[in-house]
């Protein structure tokens, strides 16, 4: 159903930079069609320093919801009113909603946690995270929310692992572990049951880039998320693949962290496959 903007149509959307190539607005505009919700999604590129100018503004525009995007998901949150408890242990923000106050949220570590739980629960799994920026961040804290066991960060920056590990210890009381990618890797994934990915390696342009865990590192009760999404099946998931593995591609995360974001402006879930349906004909139009 094509929407239909009009005197009372509310706004919603992304803001970013850049924000051109965002698959957001397809996602939610298809929402809004089948809720049949008078609603909007656009897309705003936001210059730094323009960022608090834009909070205002969008509150005075009477905008409903924003997602937030690189590189204003940590700086943002000085603008706001309040900040929900998942986001301020996160330390950064994806989703607000504007009300008589401004809120943010973080859905991201949500939506990567549900694209997992469409296989298995993450409840006393243990999980190795690679990488430790701001997926990583999001991802093991709601790891550990969603009551995840021991969760290992493996990083090439050993420091950044050891202060994200000291802060699921010291905010949720974790059992997590910080290390390298050498070969104590290797045996570490031996039990694991969770591997998600979270650094860029593999993703577009480079898509041929080894990726840090091989087939040869991996066993067939692991599951294997790989939170990027261009392309959809990356080097990393044909290795899971190859080792009789499940993979999951960080579309799942991309379209359920969208899902708790419209959950969080309307008050309603979408079905998974309406979202699906929408990136699907986005992606079938752009390649
Ligand atoms: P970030 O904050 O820059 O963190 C990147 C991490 O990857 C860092 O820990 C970095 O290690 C590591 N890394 C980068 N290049 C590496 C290399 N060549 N070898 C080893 N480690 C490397 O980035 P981010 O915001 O977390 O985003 C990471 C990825 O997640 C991006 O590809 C992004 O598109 C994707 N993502 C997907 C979704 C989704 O919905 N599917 C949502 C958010 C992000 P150092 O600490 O050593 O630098």
């Amino acid at each position: 159903m094509m929407l239909m903007i009009n005197g009372k149509t509310k706004i919603t959307g992304l803001i970013g930079d850049p924000v051109e190539h965002t698959i957001s607005p397809h996602m939610h505009n298809a929402g809004f069609s089948y809720f049949n919700l008078n609603y909007v999604y656009v897309s705003f590129q936001v210059k730094k320093e323009n960022l608090q100018a834009a909070i205002i503004g969008a509150k005075s525009l009477d905008i409903k919801g924003l997602n937030v995007t690189i590189p204003h998901k940590i700086d943002v949150m000085k603008f706001l009113d309040t900040i929900d408890t998942t986001a301020e242990h996160i330390g950064a923000v994806n989703t607000i909603k504007l009300d008589d106050e401004i809120k943010g949220f973080n859905t991201d570590g949500l939506g990567a946690i549900r694209a997992i739980e469409e296989l298995s629960a993450v409840k006393n799994k243990k999980i190795v995270i690679l990488g430790a920026g701001g997926a990583s961040r999001a991802i093991s804290f709601q790891a550990v929310l969603s009551k995840a066991g021991r969760v290992i960060i493996a990083n090439r920056t050993i420091d950044k692992a050891l202060k994200l590990t000291d802060n699921l210890k010291n905010n949720l009381d974790a059992d997590a572990m910080a290390m390298g990618l050498g070969d104590k890797l290797k045996k570490e994934l031996l039990d694991t049951d969770i591997l998600i990915n979270t650094t860029p390696i593999g993703m577009y342009p480079n898509i041929n880039q080894k990726p840090l865990v091989t087939s040869d590192m991996m066993h067939e009760g692991l599951i294997v998320n790989d939170v990027i999404y261009n392309p959809l099946e990356t080097e990393l998931l044909k290795e899971a693949h190859k080792a009789g593995a499940k993979a999951i591609s960080g579309i799942k995360m991309l379209i359920y962290q969208g899902i708790e974001s419209f959950k969080i402006w309307t008050g309603r879930e979408p079905p998974l496959k309406v979202f699906e349906d929408a990136i699907e004909e986005e992606l079938n139009e752009i390649s």
